[in-house]
């Protein structure tokens, strides 16, 4: 039974990172009705703020109700099986995870020279989107409020201590436009998106605001099904919601529902890879290679002999060396997520994670029922380079902390950066999706405006990208 029809100028499926900044964009124009669809909760609903604000902790533990699960091969050969998680509300990944909010590197634009989005480009839109507490003269003005840890204390405090008495430089500020090779080593302090201990990101920041504007409908706990389509002409969406299935109307639809979402609900409306679409006894509507070179920051994860340092943001500094970061976590895995079982022990560990991985992953259809999850693979360890430099980056992470603290075994782990389904290309890149102004290749009035246009993932945490990605391409939709 469909429940209602309505109609929008703009319907953004997903209210994630870059879906709220797109959101919010969009709806300063009161002639423009927007439609956010969410399947996860709001942030009235009890319980919701209290865990997305408390920036000292990822609300991403087994009892969450703010995440879904998903399960993933790291590597291959032997196979490494492995959940990852998605922020599922308002704000989507960006309300839940660790708050680390830098900017990419000049080259992670420069380098695949799509028009439109070269370095000098995407800048202003990094400075709108947030200001820098701790640098005033380039604030920006944005409603996202950037601070820094000044005073380190435990395995951070650890950390930083043999760092410098290694001869690693301090960098002051790790957003600053870096000079030369884009990567100089050296450590330093991570920008955060949690000031006083309060997680606030886009969904808090632009969405939150915005939804009170008479022109803006948030749908939450609905979820988009598949696209309705015309011809090569998207008119809408198929959700399914608290009242049960509905179709709503929409002049234009963007896909924001994160690297996962975006690239599911396009396959199971047909856009896709034409033989894994027919496999699933899907119709094609564009053969595209949609999940065909995912990226994502592989880690190794090594436990420590620091103390815990409970009540801090989870990761405060970095050392960048190399193409490597190396993160001295704040605590272990408990502490992280706040609800481990008592009494087992929690080690503080350190993370050794390459930031240009050559390696590419995939996600592939594997059933026209939308409640079937995406098969996933990160393939890790196809690259050698990349495992080489892994296990460099953990040699010298040993080296520098070898007389002060014990390192375990290395296990292979994720920074839950997944990226780049829809990777944004020109006409002629065999592996684009969208071209440059974020629409779907060959059909008409569909964008995908999130992290699966990324072409790679970023030499930084992705986050503060994909959110700057959304205030980039609402002058695109708009
Ligand atoms: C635990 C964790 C920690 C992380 N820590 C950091 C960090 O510290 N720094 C950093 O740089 N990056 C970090 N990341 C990565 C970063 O948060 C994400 O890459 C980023 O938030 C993704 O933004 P997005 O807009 O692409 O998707 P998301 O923010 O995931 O948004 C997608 C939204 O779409 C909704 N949705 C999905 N499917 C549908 C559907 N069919 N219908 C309706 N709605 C749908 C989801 O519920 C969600 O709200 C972390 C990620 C995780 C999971």
């Amino acid at each position: 039974m469909v429940d209602h029809i309505t109609r929008s100028d703009v319907l953004i499926v997903g209210a994630g990172s870059a879906g709220s900044v797109l959101a919010e964009r969009l709806s300063a124009d009161p002639a423009r009705q927007v439609t956010v669809v969410e399947t996860g909760p709001g942030p009235d609903e009890p319980g919701v703020r209290e865990l997305t604000h408390n920036g000292l902790q990822l609300p991403i533990g087994a009892a969450s109700p703010l995440v879904r699960r998903y399960r993933t091969e790291l590597t291959a050969e032997p196979p490494r099986g492995a959940d990852i998680v998605r922020g599922v509300t308002v704000g989507g990944s960006g309300a839940v995870n660790g708050g680390y909010f830098c900017r990419a590197l000049p080259t992670d634009f420069d380098g695949p020279a799509v028009p439109g989005w070269s370095w000098a480009e995407v800048l202003a839109h990094y400075r709108a989107i947030q200001t820098d507490l701790d640098f005033p003269d380039q604030a920006g003005g944005g409603p996202i409020a950037i601070r820094r840890t000044h005073e380190f204390v435990g395995s951070t405090a650890a950390f930083v201590d043999a760092a410098r008495a290694a001869g690693l430089r301090w960098l002051p500020d790790l957003n600053a436009e870096p000079a030369g090779d884009n990567a100089p080593p050296g450590i330093g302090a991570v920008p955060l998106n949690i000031v006083d201990g309060v997680r606030l990101g886009p969904g808090a920041a632009f969405l939150e605001p915005a939804a009170a504007r008479p022109n803006v409908t948030v749908l939450t706990h609905t979820r988009v099904l598949r696209l309705r389509i015309a011809g090569a002409r998207v008119v809408g969406v198929e959700t399914l919601g608290p009242n049960g299935p509905a179709i709503l109307e929409a002049d234009r639809v963007v896909l924001s529902a994160g690297a996962i979402g975006s690239a599911h609900v396009l396959m199971l409306s047909g856009i896709g890879p034409a033989a894994a679409l027919r496999a699933a006894g899907i119709a094609v509507v564009a053969d595209l290679p949609v999940g065909q070179r995912t990226s994502d920051h592989p880690e190794w994860v090594l436990s420590t002999t620091w103390t815990v340092a409970p009540h801090r943001p989870v990761l405060e500094a970095v050392l960048v060396a190399d193409g490597l970061e190396i993160r001295p976590y704040t605590g272990g895995f408990i502490a992280m997520v706040g609800d481990g079982t008592l009494g087992r022990p929690d080690w503080p560990h350190l993370g050794v994670a390459l930031m240009a991985p050559r390696a590419r992953g995939r996600l592939v259809l594997l059933s026209a029922d939308p409640a079937v999850p995406p098969l996933i693979e990160h393939r890790y360890d196809s690259a050698p380079e990349d495992v080489a430099a892994l296990r460099r980056g953990c040699a010298f992470a040993t080296e520098i902390l070898s007389a002060t603290t014990e390192l375990g075994e290395p296990m292979w782990s994720t920074s839950q950066h997944l990226c780049g389904t829809a990777p944004m290309g020109t006409d002629g890149d065999e592996n684009a999706v969208v071209d440059p102004r974020c629409r779907v290749r060959g059909i008409e009035n569909l964008w995908v405006v999130d992290g699966s246009v990324l072409p790679r993932i970023t030499g930084r945490g992705p986050h503060a990208t994909i959110a700057m990605i959304g205030h980039r391409a609402a002058g695109f939709v708009g």
